[in-house]
């Protein structure tokens, strides 16, 4: 299993709901964790299904220190405040971007029980779960970007002290 990158058409598959929650299902979400892990610099911090080439809806997220799997997610409602954030992802190395996002969201989704979970989220939780969303109906952050005449910054490394440095640039 590995990170497909940007361009490449299966990023753009709208997925279709999972039917059953089977082994072969929970196998695919605990390698999805895995291969999330491996990403230091950016860290990872989410993982959705069409970013390793399949096509239902499902994505795992760094919660705190543990990392939940998410099957079928909905967004039930928004808030109307919204908050820029300074997104990356793991389909688009080294190119960042500023989206303006909800900063809270009400959720549904199946969790690896089967169960349904409906949460409120807010924070940076309400951020990967809209940035995952977004990835199983085949939008990119890139996209979110564009419509909102947003910059691109790339990273171009780290300074004598340590801090990552950012150049703008148009894609
Ligand atoms: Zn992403």
């Amino acid at each position: 299993m590995e990170v497909i990158k940007a361009p490449n058409s299966k990023l753009r598959i709208k997925t279709k709901p999972v039917k059953k929650i089977n082994p072969g299902l929970l196998k695919t979400l605990t390698e999805m964790v895995k291969l999330t892990k491996t990403f230091k610099n950016p860290e990872g911090v989410g993982l959705a299904s069409t970013q390793v080439g399949l096509e239902e809806s499902f994505f795992v997220a760094k919660n705190n220190k543990k990392f939940m799997m998410v099957i079928n997610p909905k967004i039930l409602s928004n808030s109307k405040k919204t908050k820029s954030y300074f997104e990356g992802c793991l389909s688009i190395p080294t190119i960042w971007g500023e989206v303006n996002r909800h900063t809270s969201i009400k959720v549904s989704y199946l969790d690896k029980k089967g169960e349904t979970i409906i949460q409120e989220l807010s924070g940076v939780l309400a951020w990967i779960f809209q940035h995952e969303i977004d990835h199983l109906n085949g939008i990119l952050f890139a996209d979110r970007v564009l419509e909102q005449k947003g910059k691109f910054y790339k990273f171009t490394g780290q300074d004598q002290t340590g801090t990552d440095v950012f150049e703008e640039v148009s894609i």
